[in-house]
């Protein structure tokens, strides 16, 4: 089996796979040791199946939990605090998602990950697929699997242009993190949100000295991305107060910087032939919903399910979609809903 793409749906895809006996090769684009990013809630679906694969303790060593959320004026005068027993739910663990694909990727048993690399083109050769790396490698497997995220390469392959699958929400976010001890001190274990028209900028602090950020604000479909989010996000939030100021000089250069369009996936099919797409690849839904790396995992764990079954390969991926479909299409919905009322 080859997996294109080593976050947390392939990562967990993996992690099953090899414990159900299938040689897996798991490709991942970026270089060992990226960024940390940004803080993943973990909740319903996504915690079910973290918990089916015995991975809460491991965890819960790198969780936290923020006391209060802190509404600040544009100004950075405090508008209103939530403490966050408050907004708290059940069955829910809060961790950076470096350190969830960390947990996923420490608990392989082995198995052939490499960095750097990615699937370039693919030749279906009828009982097998051959897929060109971008390393001119070629790998041959029963199952491609494109684990590869919102903006999925295999998806491509598969299906053709993103235009027609991609629903863009109507908002750029970008999230960044940084060590810094005093200001994660004077964040006082809080998530601090500051609201001004059309856009929403907010900082918490996460584990050890370090701080994590997020900044949405209003931006039609088809806005290009910026070249250089660092410049963007002085120039939009710039005048913003609280600590706004001090959390955008810590930006780090753009390839730690995550910023996207905040948009969903929809996609007709999920797989064709000996190729399947699994979690944000095929059902993004958006961070509005709060639950693309929980679903990412029941996604992940879903597919292994079927597969598992004695079955042929393309009626285990239709069972797959067939049974995965309904849920995400509810939560694509609800974040649609939270879209519209998001952000004054
Ligand atoms: C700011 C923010 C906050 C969020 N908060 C939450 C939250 O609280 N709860 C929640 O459940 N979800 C949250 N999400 C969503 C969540 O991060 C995603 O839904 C989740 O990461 C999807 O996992 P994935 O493995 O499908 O994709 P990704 O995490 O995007 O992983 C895809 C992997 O594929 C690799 N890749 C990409 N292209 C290629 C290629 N061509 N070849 C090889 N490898 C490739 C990438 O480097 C990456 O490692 C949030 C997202 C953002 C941006």
């Amino acid at each position: 089996m080859l997996i294109n793409g080593a976050g947390i749906a392939g990562l967990a895809l993996a992690w099953w796979l090899e414990r159900d006996g299938h040689d897996v090769v798991l490709l991942e684009r970026a270089e060992p040791g990226r960024a940390a990013g940004y803080m993943v809630d973990c909740q319903g679906d996504g915690y079910d199946a973290v918990d089916r694969m015995g991975l809460l303790p491991r965890l819960r060593r790198h969780a936290f939990t923020l006391s209060a959320l802190v509404y600040h004026d544009p100004g950075g005068a405090v508008r209103e605090v939530l403490p966050s027993d408050e907004v708290a739910a059940e069955r829910l663990i809060s961790l950076m998602r470096g350190d969830l694909e960390g947990a996923l990727r420490d608990d392989l048993r082995g198995g052939d990950l490499r960095f750097g690399v990615g699937v370039d083109r693919l030749d279906d050769e009828g009982d097998r697929l051959a897929a060109v790396l971008t390393d001119g490698s070629v790998e041959r497997a029963d199952l491609l699997v494109g684990a590869d995220g919102f903006r999925s390469h295999v998806r491509g392959l598969l299906f053709g242009s993103a235009r027609h699958c991609v629903r863009e929400l109507g908002f750029h976010a970008a999230a960044y993190s940084f060590t810094d001890a005093g200001l994660a001190r004077s964040l006082d274990g809080a998530m601090h949100l500051v609201d001004a028209p059309g856009l929403q900028a907010g900082g918490y602090p996460v584990t050890g000295d370090d701080v994590s950020t997020l900044f949405i604000h209003r931006a039609p479909p088809a806005t290009p991305r910026p070249e250089d989010p660092r410049r963007e996000l002085r120039a939009r939030y710039g005048h913003l107060g609280w600590l706004v100021p001090e959390l955008l000089d810590r930006c780090p250069p753009p390839a730690a910087v995550h910023y996207d369009a905040v948009a969903q996936i929809e996609l007709p099919a999920w797989h064709r032939g000996r190729a399947v797409l699994v979690g944000d690849a095929c059902q993004a839904m958006s961070l509005l919903s709060g639950q693309g790396a929980g679903m990412a995992l029941a996604g992940a764990a879903a597919l292994a399910d079927e597969l598992r079954r004695d079955v042929p390969v393309g009626t285990a991926l239709a069972r797959y979609e067939r049974r995965l479909r309904p849920r995400v299409r509810e939560l694509q919905a609800e974040a649609r809903a939270t879209a519209e009322e998001f952000v004054p």
